[in-house]
């Protein structure tokens, strides 16, 4: 039962879920305050209704919920989208070593070939990395016959596309894109709500147990894209203006804004949600205190939202 009120003019702050990986780090469980112990930790889903890592509401009215259940209780407070499930899921990842290279399929592919999963277009936007840091995003094959040839000769130096990234670049990663984070990489990560990754490539590394992790090599190969010369690539986004919402991409998948705050901004949330990370800094939400690594979604119809302190964030919705 659930006997409170709607309460539109409230943001709804979310404890996110992280993850241990074997190529994670110590920075999300000390520099962001999640409350994780080890240094291993990769992955912070912060804002997150996927069954793998559903997070919950921190206080207010709605204190304890899970975002999966607020999507399906409360639709009005995303505006009463026609999606089947909360559409986004946003991540920040610490790699301290290099991650696998890895390919996503489309929504056509995974609904016919992961049990009605969506597919996974992503986006990041670069938080750190290390001097002169590079992240993989696509492949030099020219053609499906050569990507398959130099897949089985095991010519991944020449197959891989590696470009140079800086503090503030940002990426889209459409479905069929080789790509792969290198290590010493900090990123959040904006994406479908969807877990379907297939490894395509893993330095021929071995694991503790003196195994190899699994590849998919038939499942990448199906849904690699090969496009010859349109590549994917980064693009800066400093030096946009303090304190207005900045489009910095958008797609039939998602809408993303990057927003420094320099004393105060008010934004007007006329979108159907505004799910939204705060990467560095402190200050205040509308009376209530902000930092970083808080991960939050402002309800559709919450009107003129004022923040104030010095902070940067990302934030993300979906297209009515
Ligand atoms: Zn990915």
């Amino acid at each position: 039962m659930d006997n409170h009120v709607n309460n539109a003019r409230e943001v709804i702050f979310l404890d996110p879920v992280c993850s241990h990986n074997i190529w994670g780090g110590s920075r999300l469980g000390e520099e962001f305050g999640y409350g994780v112990e080890g240094s291993d930790i990769g992955e912070c889903w912060g804002i997150s209704a996927h069954p793998n890592g559903d997070g919950t509401v921190r206080g207010g009215a709605y204190d304890g919920k899970k975002l999966s259940e607020l999507w399906s209780g409360h639709p009005e407070l995303f505006g009463n989208l026609q999606y089947d499930r909360y559409p986004l899921l946003t991540k920040i990842i610490d790699a301290q070593d290099d991650l696998s290279i890895q390919v996503h399929p489309d929504d056509d592919y995974a609904q016919k070939n992961e049990n009605g999963s969506l597919g996974k277009t992503e986006c990041w936007y670069i938080m750190d990395c290390a001097e002169n840091g590079t992240l993989v995003a696509g492949h030099n094959a020219r053609s499906r016959e050569e990507l398959s040839r130099m897949v089985e000769e095991g010519r991944w130096k020449e197959l891989i596309r590696e470009i140079p990234i800086k503090k503030g670049d940002f990426i889209q990663i459409e479905p069929g894109t080789v790509h792969a984070i290198k290590a010493h990489t900090l990123i959040l990560e904006t994406q479908q709500n969807s877990d379907i990754t297939y490894r395509l490539y893993d330095y021929d590394r071995v694991q503790a147990n003196g195994k190899k992790r699994e590849l998919h090599i038939q499942k990448s190969l199906d849904v690699i894209t090969v496009d010859g010369e349109e590549q994917p690539n980064v693009v800066s986004t400093c030096g946009l203006p303090e304190n207005v919402l900045n489009q910095i991409y958008s797609c039939e998948k998602y809408d993303i804004f990057k927003l420094t705050v320099n004393k105060e901004a008010v934004i007007d949330q006329k979108y159907p949600f505004l799910a939204a990370s705060v990467l560095e800094g402190e200050g205040q939400i509308d009376g209530s205190p902000l930092g970083k690594g808080d991960h939050f979604i402002v309800p559709a119809g919450y009107g003129e939202l004022r923040i104030s302190g010095n902070m940067s964030l990302i934030l993300s919705t979906v297209e009515e």
